[in-house]
């Protein structure tokens, strides 16, 4: 196709609000009328194997720098929209392999999405003018829609299957027009179709926290406060699901709730976790949150969890946290 290789291409979409890098590049491939894999060949040349990685994850600057020239949105628009520009947000330690925190891991195996990285709320995708994917949707710790108030789907409600919308593409004949975004890849469900479930809170409180700090990530809005919440609701995320006997925060605080608890074959990291008992635990965590002076005294008091739990292995721990910390490493002598 003679366009693609002047200056600036024929169809020029910008990233829309928050959308993903990989949501836009399918957007651009089916507005130039081609399928995926035929315009990544075009225009990166076989060479460069865009999709056999998580593009959105490890989207090389070239990419960055060729999508913003041949669309003419600026850099800083392009990078927005790769998970790269959470650095220093949503995560702090790079890596180019294995889990990413607070990133929902795509699993990559062969080309094959096995893990269950990319959520999706049926009613955005519905009401979309133009359907795209968010990257807020690759974020653990979002589990609903602030707009439409109801939970993430993390998969295929008919088949199972984790989304990955490029490769609809991929599984047609060559003279098969480009497939919807829409589509689930292995099934062909339409996604925004799936069942849209209320959010519903263990209480008020809580879910105002939760609610908060999503549409703050949605619409780009995460501040420094949040930032140091986020790195503390991530330690305790793996103090809850810590299989150390004598960390038992997690039970202690369902109790506490009246709740019940998840099943625990599920544990492991929350990035792997499955869309309801990421809710689940994001709300007790939320509501520790709230009080977390009075929740974690009372978790020392009852012996859930000590001192050096809350300290071990928190790398870079906000100050605040570890001045509150402080008050219960000698709980005991403060005590009598
Ligand atoms: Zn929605
Ligand atoms: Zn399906």
């Amino acid at each position: 196709m003679r366009g693609l290789t002047e200056s600036l291409w024929p169809i020029r979409y910008k990233p829309l609000a928050d959308e993903l890098l990989s949501s836009w590049l399918v957007r651009l491939a089916h507005g130039h009328g081609l399928k995926v894999q035929t315009f990544c060949n075009l225009i990166f040349g076989n060479k460069q194997q865009v999709w056999n990685r998580d593009i959105d994850r490890l989207a090389p600057e070239w990419l960055i720098a060729e999508l913003s020239s041949k669309t003419g949105a600026s850099y800083q628009q392009a990078f927005k929209t790769t998970l790269q520009s959470y650095q220093g947000i949503i995560y702090h330690r790079p890596r180019q392999s294995g889990s990413l925190t607070w990133i929902q891991s795509l699993k990559l195996h062969h080309r094959k999405f096995e893990g269950f990285g990319l959520q999706f709320c049926p009613a955005c995708l519905a009401s979309d003018p133009e359907p795209y994917f968010r990257k807020s949707w690759r974020v653990a710790f979002n589990t609903i829609c602030t707009i439409h108030n109801c939970m993430l789907h993390d998969r295929c409600p008919h088949c199972g299957h984790g989304v990955a919308f490029h490769r609809s593409d991929m599984k047609h004949a060559e003279y098969i027009t480009a497939v919807s975004l829409l589509e689930c890849h292995y099934c062909g469900f339409d996604l925004s179709q799936a069942p849209v479930r209320t959010a519903n809170y263990f209480d008020h409180e809580v879910g105002q926290f939760m609610r908060r700090l999503v549409t703050r990530l949605a619409s780009s809005a995460i501040n420094q406060a949040d930032v140091e919440d986020l790195k503390v609701m991530h330690h305790l995320s793996k103090l809850m699901l810590s299989r150390n006997p004598n960390v038992q925060l997690y039970s202690h605080l369902c109790f506490a709730m009246g709740v019940d608890e998840i099943a625990p074959n599920v544990k492991g990291d929350i990035e792997g976790l499955d869309i309801d008992a990421r809710y689940h635990l994001m709300q007790v965590i939320c509501l520790l949150m709230i009080d977390l002076d009075h929740g974690l005294r009372s978790a020392v008091l009852n012996k859930v969890v000590r001192y050096n739990h809350l300290k071990k292995d928190f790398d870079d721990p906000p100050e605040w946290y570890l001045s509150l910390i402080k008050k219960f490493s000698d709980w005991r002598l403060h005590a009598h």
